[in-house]
């Protein structure tokens, strides 16, 4: 491939509703190729199978320096990665729901409403977006979601509502089933019966559940401390069962595996009890999600859908630093809830033998708003995005098929609720503001305890020579200055009518 540089270089924007993006001749060339190829052989389209963890770190992972290093040896996915392409510029949003909803709609967290979590039965969710779900439904996939969703536990809002045939998991995040069971964490709830039974009758669902599409929820068991330990592996059980019985179904599929770890609090299956290098719950939980990757991959394989499935490999967030030591590990600045890089930036491995080529890693940008684009073009179903609504990812079928591939996003958009923070571009990352992470104020480290801060002549960090974010050189950069500044005006400009914002959780009461 050519040289490239993306400060450089312009975007193409191909509709008024759609990020622009580069369009790099030469390897959209080489990925239509080869997809066209695939899909004259084979007469299909391929698998997705999206395995998104929960806050775990950028750098937890074997392949990306942790591993053995932090005491949770990780081979199952570090051959995953060896096997297909490693991002060290992945980015989600600065924590789960946000991140999940901008993955499921391709749009980012001011455009599908969901600014933060909603927690404990909190009204609002996905419900009046279109989902990711819904678009390969559309186009003849089957579709299924297993595990964690925590996407709004209103009926609307629930998966088999939003374009899932099916799902199996809980509607919401781990801490909420157990932490006021634990009498380590809440022996306030825990040695009052008052309180308990105020917990039990706050409104969200105790359990975790199934359902299919268009179907009222079963509670499929109360979701105690022990039962929460077997989550993981009955989820993981459950679509190996899903995949066992696609092999012999005609149509392509997605499956959407979100783990229940490792957030806290983690309570690993017996099995891996004890069985990390570093002993201790949060390790053992990851060397579980390991060995859970390792499983559903030989399952792919024994069924002979290896080379059938496109396998993307994330987390939802960076470390939750608050609950330390039951945390994640990033070597870069704060932490969950926060949008330096410690918040968002996050392993992202993409395999798929025989059309990613092996043993490549790239720093190229790539969002989670790109999953949308990205695979309704593998589905052979571009033209189904929406025309009604602003879509903020950007098609990397080229990024991940074309040998040596550059990325086909310029910019990343930091946004912290509905503060704009951040943008990068290259190696800068020029920060209007952002929450403060200074230790005498917050709690480990960040992300959520601290003041927001804004930055009147904005800071520039280079994330090359500067990856923790220390100095701000503004002053020396100042030739970029103009460049930053449109790209974040041209952002801020897509916000008008008709894409006004929606904030459906935000930061503010
Ligand atoms: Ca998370």
């Amino acid at each position: 491939m050519p040289d490239f540089d993306p400060i450089a270089s312009s975007t193409v924007r191909q509709k008024p509703n759609l990020e622009p993006g580069f369009v790099h001749e030469e390897q959209v060339a080489a990925a239509r190729h080869r997809l066209e190829q695939y899909v004259a052989e084979h007469g299909r389209r391929p698998n997705i199978l999206v395995v998104l963890m929960d806050d775990v770190g950028w750098g937890d992972f074997g392949c990306y320096g942790g591993g053995v290093a932090v005491g949770a040896p990780t081979p199952n996915i570090d051959r995953l990665a060896r096997d297909g392409l490693l991002l060290t510029s992945c980015y989600s949003e600065p924590s789960c729901t946000p991140s999940r909803a901008s993955l499921l709609t391709g749009r980012l967290p001011m455009r599908h409403g969901l600014q933060r979590p909603p927690m404990y039965g909190e009204p609002g969710g996905l419900e009046g977006e279109v989902t990711l779900a819904e678009l390969l439904s559309a186009s003849g996939y089957v579709t299924q979601a297993v595990g964690k969703w925590h996407l709004g536990e209103n009926q609307g809002s629930q998966p088999q509502h939003c374009g899932f045939d099916d799902f199996y998991g809980f509607l919401s995040v781990s801490d909420m089933y157990t932490e006021w069971r634990d009498p380590y964490f809440f022996p306030e709830v825990v040695y009052s019966e008052a309180r308990t039974d105020w917990v039990k009758n706050l409104p969200f669902n105790k359990c975790f559940v199934h359902a299919t599409r268009g179907g009222e929820l079963e509670n499929v068991e109360e979701v105690t401390i022990p039962v929460l330990s077997l989550l993981d592996d009955r989820w993981a059980e459950y679509s190996i069962a899903f995949m066992e019985r696609m092999r012999e179904e005609a149509r392509p599929w997605f499956l959407y595996h979100c783990t229940r770890g490792a957030h806290f609090d983690n309570y690993p299956h017996e099995r891996f009890l004890g069985r990390s290098p570093a002993r201790h719950p949060y390790k053992d939980t990851l060397i579980e999600l390991d060995d859970i990757v390792g499983r559903l991959v030989a399952a792919l394989r024994d069924t002979g859908q290896l080379e059938h499935t496109l396998v993307f490999i994330s987390s939802d967030n960076g470390p939750e630093m608050e609950t330390w030591p039951d945390a994640a590990y990033t070597p870069f600045r704060c932490a969950k809830g926060s949008t330096w890089e410690g918040g968002v930036r996050v392993p992202g491995i993409f395999s798929w033998p025989g059309m990613i080529d092996p043993g490549r890693s790239s720093d190229g940008l790539f969002s989670f708003t790109d999953v949308l684009p990205t695979a309704l073009e593998l589905a052979g179903a571009a033209e189904r995005k929406p025309e009604d609504r602003y879509i903020d990812g950007v098609d990397q079928t080229s990024f991940l098929l074309a040998p040596q591939a550059w990325s086909n996003r310029k910019y990343h958009y930091y946004w912290l609720g509905q503060m704009f923070s951040a943008l990068r571009v290259g190696e800068f990352k020029f920060m209007l503001g952002s929450i403060s992470d200074d230790d005498r104020d917050v709690h480990g480290g960040g992300g959520f305890t601290g003041v927001v801060q804004k930055y009147p002549y904005g800071r520039v960090y280079n994330l090359y020579l500067d990856p923790k974010e220390q100095h701000s050189y503004a002053i020396r950069k100042l030739a970029y200055l103009d460049s930053f500044l449109a790209g974040v005006r041209d952002h801020v400009r897509t916000f008008a009518p008709p894409y006004q914002p929606k904030l459906v959780t935000g930061l503010n009461i």
